[in-house]
């Protein structure tokens, strides 16, 4: 990814002190819900994958209605923010696995097209099972968490081991870990992966927060993440992509990547 550039200047984005109200209320939700029994019942309902086959396209077009109520930045569609993130990514030169991951990062929003309510599904992620960090956002609306009373769950360890590493931490339940599932397994790198899995623990790639958990290998992840992030949030602009015109180019990118079906 070296000479990818990111495309705008990150002062202006995620501001949560300005952003629409709803984006607070729906982190007091969030934040009260996702408990280690909230997230571990939803691994158990969605893993291992069994609810439908289908391909990239018909999630994109299922999704071309969604806003998210946690963004701060955009009024925009999903499908449309998907195609300003992989042109971001394509206008600086980015490889082509890595267009094709900023094409589909969001793609495990159709968690909400299975009837999930938005605060399972969007926002920054968080590991549960150990103490919430401060730097998470608005990490005052943890106290109403009923895991911020589990004593096991209350030390900066919890239920993890110093240095067991990011992959072994049980994430707030959302479209990271749900998309990470579905194309795993795919010709996507790993480095692809990676993002898919962590680009919303900002806490993590951008705070530096629960630094005790990090393994050898998960520079590399941090990395990726870190790079892939301002593509993400610096491309939000209001103006639409012309989706019909840039359709052929995602799709030769979608065949060379991912099967023509995929298990959700
Ligand atoms: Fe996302
Ligand atoms: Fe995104």
């Amino acid at each position: 990814m070296d000479g990818v550039r990111a495309p705008r200047d990150e002062s202006d984005y995620r501001d949560f002190a300005a952003a629409r109200p709803g984006v607070r209320a729906f982190y007091a939700e969030n934040h009260a819900r996702q408990t280690v029994d909230f997230v571990r019942g939803q691994h158990e309902k969605y893993f291992p994958l069994r609810r439908r086959r289908m391909g990239v396209w018909r999630a994109f077009d299922a999704l071309a209605e969604l806003v998210d109520d946690s963004d701060p930045d955009l009024e925009l569609s999903q499908r449309d923010h998907a195609l300003q993130t992989a042109e971001a990514l394509r206008a600086a030169g980015a490889p082509g696995w890595l267009v094709l991951t900023g094409l589909v990062h969001d793609l495990g929003k159709v968690l909400c097209l299975f009837g999930e309510p938005q605060w399972a599904v969007v926002g920054d992620t968080f590991p549960v099972g150990c103490a919430f960090d401060p730097r998470v956002v608005h990490a005052d609306l943890f106290a109403a968490n009923p895991d911020a009373r589990v004593a096991q769950y209350a030390t900066p360890l919890g239920i993890y081991a110093a240095g067991c590493g990011v992959d072994a931490l049980l994430l707030s339940f959302g479209h990271d870990e749900y998309l990470y599932r579905v194309l795993r397994g795919s010709r996507l790198p790993e480095a692809a992966l990676a993002v898919i899995r962590f680009h919303s623990f900002y806490a993590w790639h951008r705070a530096g927060a629960y630094a005790a958990f990090a393994a050898p290998d998960d520079g590399a992840k941090l990395e990726a993440v870190r790079r892939f992030n301002p593509f993400d949030l610096y491309s939000k602009c209001e103006a639409p992509p012309d989706w019909p015109a840039l359709r052929p180019y995602y799709e030769a990118l979608v065949d060379e990547y991912l099967p023509a079906e995929l298990q959700w």
